[in-house]
C-alpha cells in the first residue's frame, strides 16, 4: 500500500518534511503531534506556507521546527469519537485557527477528511433527529408524530374530487409494567424494541409508527382506504404483538389494547389523538388484548369523569364522605383485634358510593391528599372515642388506607403527626396501610418516608400482598408490620399449589416479624385453609362486612372481647354456617 500519510515528529525540521516530500510525490499529507494533537498537514498547504504570500516563506521558517510553523488547518480526530464530540474539539480550537477540514483516524492506519462544514450539519441534523426520535426504538417520537398528525390533518377534505381521510391508531401494551419490574429495564427495552419493530414491519409509506411514550406507540394512517382497512390493521397489530419475544434470559409474551379514532373535520389533531386514547380505553375495559373504534359514547363517558372529578371536590367541602370500619379478626379466638377505615361517598340520591369508583379520579386530581387528610384525622378521632368508652379499647389497633400519592406529599408526615395529636390517640394504634404500587415510584426515597413515619410511632401495613408483582425482595427492607394478603389471593384457595404458596408466604413472614393478615375472606373452606397454614389473622365477609361507626359500637364493641377470649364458643365454627355473619355484624 503506498504510504500517502506519514507520521513525524513535532521536532523534525522544515527542511527535512521538505525532503520527505519531495523526495514522495505519493505522499498526500503529513501527521504530526503538536501539544498532544495530531494535526494533518497537508501537501499543497505545506508548500504554500512554505511559499509564504511574499514568496518569504521559507526564509521564515526553513530552519526551524515543523512546529514554529502557522498551525495547519485540518485537525485529525480518531474514528470512535463522536460526532457531536468532534464538533466540541473542532469548537475549542485555539482563537488564531479555522480548520476547513477534519481528518479521520481510523484504528487500522487509515484516514479520511471531512469538510468541517459537513460536520457541523451533521450535527445539526442528528440534533434534530434526536429532538423527534425516540432515542430507544430510534421511532418518531410524540412530537413527530403530532407534526405529522398535523400536517395531515390540515389535508384532511382538501379538494372536491379528492376527499382525504386519515386515521390514528393508539397502542397501548397490555400489562407491561411487571415486564419491567420483575425481568429489569434492559429486557424491558429490548421487549420494546422488538415491539417498534413489529408494528413498524411491513413499512408501508402512508404510515407513521411513533412511540408516543413508556408503552404507547401511535400509528397515522394517511389516507386509509376506509374503516375496514383501519380495523384490520388493528387486528394485525394485535396479532403481530402476541407472538412471543425471545430475550435473553427469558421469553415473553405481550398484548395490546388499540384505540381507532377515524378523522372528522371538526375535531383538531390533538382531539383526534385524545379520541384515539379514549377508544383504547375502552379496548383495556373490554378485556384488553383488543381494539376499539371511538364513538361519541366515549366521549360522554369521559366527560362524566371530568365532571365526577368536580363533583367530589364539591362533596369533600359539603362534608358528604363517610367512613365505614370492617373488623380484623384473630383467628385463633375469633376476637376482635381492630378494624380497618373504608372510605364511603354518601352522594345525595345516589346513595353509598364505595372507593373504586372515585379514589382513582381523587389519586389523578390530587384531590386525595386533602381527602386522605379527612380519613385520618376522623378515623383517628373514632379510634379514640372507642378507645375511651370501651374497656378493652385501648387494645384495638386502626387501620387507614394511604394511597401513593398521600407517600408522595412532603407534608405526609406532618399530617400524620398532627392527627394523632389533635385526637390524642397513642401512635401505636394507628396503622397506615400501603400498597405495591409505591414502591414502583423509587423504592429509596419512599424508603425514607416510610421510615420517618415509623418514627412516629405508628404501624405500617403492606395492603393487597399478592395482586401487584410481589417481589419477596424488597419485604425485608422494608419497616412494616402487617401483611395484607390479597383478596383475589384467596378466591384462589383451595388447590395444592395454592396451599403451599400460602404456607410459605405465611412462614417467610413469621421469619420477617411480620403479622398476616387475610383478607376477603368469605367462606369456611377459606378460613380452614387458613387455619391449616397457621395465618393470625383474617377479615372478610363472613366475620363481617364494613359497617357505619354507630353498626360498628352497637354491633361489634358490646360483645367485644380483649384477644383470646372469644366471643363465640371456642373451637367452633358452626356458628358461621351459611351467610350468617361472625360477631353479629350486618352488612353496611
Ligand atoms: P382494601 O384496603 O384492600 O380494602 C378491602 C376491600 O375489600 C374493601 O373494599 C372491603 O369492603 C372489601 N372486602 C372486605 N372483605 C371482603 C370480602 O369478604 N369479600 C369481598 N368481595 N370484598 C371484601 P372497599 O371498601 O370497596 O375498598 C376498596 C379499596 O379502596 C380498598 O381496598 C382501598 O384500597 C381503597 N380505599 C378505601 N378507603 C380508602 C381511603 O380512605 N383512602 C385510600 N387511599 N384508599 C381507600
Ligand atoms: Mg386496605
Ligand atoms: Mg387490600
Amino acid at each position: 500500500m503506498p504510504h500517502d500519510r506519514l507520521v513525524i515528529s513535532h521536532n523534525a525540521r522544515v527542511t527535512e518534511v521538505e525532503a520527505l516530500l519531495l523526495g514522495d510525490p505519493a505522499i498526500r499529507s503529513i501527521l504530526v503531534e503538536i501539544d498532544g494533537e495530531t494535526f494533518c498537514i497537508d501537501r499543497a498547504w505545506f508548500f504554500s506556507t512554505l511559499a509564504g504570500p511574499l514568496g518569504h516563506g521559507r526564509s521564515l521558517y526553513a530552519r526551524h521546527p515543523i512546529t514554529r510553523m502557522p498551525r495547519p488547518q485540518t485537525r485529525a480526530l480518531p474514528a470512535e469519537m463522536t460526532l457531536l464530540d468532534a464538533a466540541h474539539a473542532i469548537l475549542e480550537r485555539p482563537a488564531d485557527i479555522r480548520y476547513n477540514d477534519v481528518l479521520v483516524c481510523f484504528p487500522n492506519g487509515r484516514h479520511g477528511t471531512i469538510p468541517v462544514a459537513n460536520l457541523f450539519a451533521e450535527v445539526a441534523h442528528t440534533h434534530a433527529y434526536v429532538g423527534l426520535h425516540d432515542p430507544l426504538t430510534a421511532l418518531p417520537n410524540r412530537r413527530l408524530f403530532l407534526e405529522r398528525l398535523h400536517d395531515a390533518h390540515a389535508g384532511i377534505g382538501r379538494g372536491r374530487e379528492q376527499q382525504r381521510q386519515l386515521a390514528v391508531l393508539f397502542v397501548d401494551l397490555d400489562d407491561f409494567k411487571p415486564i419491567n419490574d420483575v425481568l429489569g429495564h434492559d429486557a424491558g427495552d429490548s421487549a420494546l424494541k422488538t415491539v417498534a419493530m413489529r408494528l413498524s414491519t411491513p413499512a408501508d409509506p402512508r404510515m407513521t409508527v411513533a412511540r408516543l411514550g413508556g408503552d404507547e406507540f401511535g400509528v397515522l394512517v394517511e389516507e386509509p382506504a376506509g374503516e375496514p382497512e383501519v380495523t384490520a390493521l388493528a387486528r394485525r397489530i394485535i396479532a403481530a404483538l402476541s407472538s412471543p419475544i425471545e430475550l435473553d434470559d427469558a421469553t415473553v409474551t405481550i398484548s395490546a389494547s388499540v384505540g381507532i379514532a377515524m378523522a372528522e373535520r371538526e375535531a383538531t389533531a390533538e382531539e383526534l389523538l385524545r379520541m384515539a386514547d379514549m377508544a383504547m380505553y375502552a379496548a383495556k375495559r373490554n378485556g384488553k388484548n383488543s381494539y376499539a373504534v371511538y364513538s361519541d359514547s366515549m366521549h360522554a363517558r369521559a366527560s362524566r369523569r371530568l365532571e365526577l372529578r368536580s363533583q367530589i371536590e364539591a362533596a369533600v367541602g359539603r362534608g358528604e364522605f363517610t367512613l365505614h370500619y370492617q373488623p380484623v379478626v384473630e383467628l385463633e379466638g375469633l376476637s376482635l383485634t381492630g378494624a380497618e377505615a373504608l372510605l364511603r361517598w354518601e352522594r345525595p340520591g345516589e346513595g353509598l358510593v364505595g372507593p373504586d369508583q372515585f379514589i382513582p379520579l381523587a389519586e389523578q386530581s390530587g384531590l386525595i391528599v386533602p381527602l386522605g387528610t379527612w380519613v385520618l384525622q376522623e378515623a383517628c378521632a373514632q379510634a379514640v372515642r372507642w378507645q375511651r368508652e370501651h374497656r378493652h379499647g385501648e387494645q384495638l389497633s386502626f387501620a387507614v388506607n394511604v394511597s401513593p400519592r398521600q407517600l408522595e406529599d412532603p407534608g405526609f408526615v406532618d399530617t400524620v403527626a398532627r392527627a394523632l395529636s389533635a385526637s390524642t390517640l397513642p401512635p401505636g394504634s394507628l396503622m397506615l396501610e400501603i400498597t405495591e404500587n409505591v414502591l414502583i415510584k423509587d423504592f429509596e426515597s419512599v424508603l425514607t418516608r416510610l421510615a420517618e413515619l415509623k418514627q412516629l410511632g405508628v404501624r405500617l401495613a403492606l395492603d393487597d400482598f399478592g395482586a401487584g408483582f410481589s417481589s419477596l425482595g424488597y419485604l425485608s427492607r422494608m419497616p412494616i408490620d402487617v401483611l395484607k394478603l390479597d383478596r383475589r389471593f384467596m378466591l384462589e384457595l383451595g388447590g395444592t399449589n395454592q396451599r403451599g404458596l400460602l404456607n410459605g408466604i405465611i412462614r417467610m413472614a413469621e421469619a420477617l416479624d411480620l403479622v398476616v393478615v387475610a383478607e376477603g375472606v368469605e367462606s369456611e373452606l377459606q378460613l380452614a385453609e387458613l387455619r391449616a397454614a397457621r395465618c393470625p389473622r383474617a377479615q372478610g365477609y363472613l366475620f363481617a362486612r364494613p359497617m357505619s361507626a354507630v353498626g360498628f359500637t352497637e354491633q361489634l364493641l358490646s360483645t367485644y372481647r380483649p384477644t383470646g377470649r372469644s366471643p363465640l364458643p371456642s373451637g367452633s365454627t358452626a356458628p358461621l354456617a351459611g351467610s350468617a355473619p361472625l360477631l353479629g355484624a350486618r352488612a353496611a
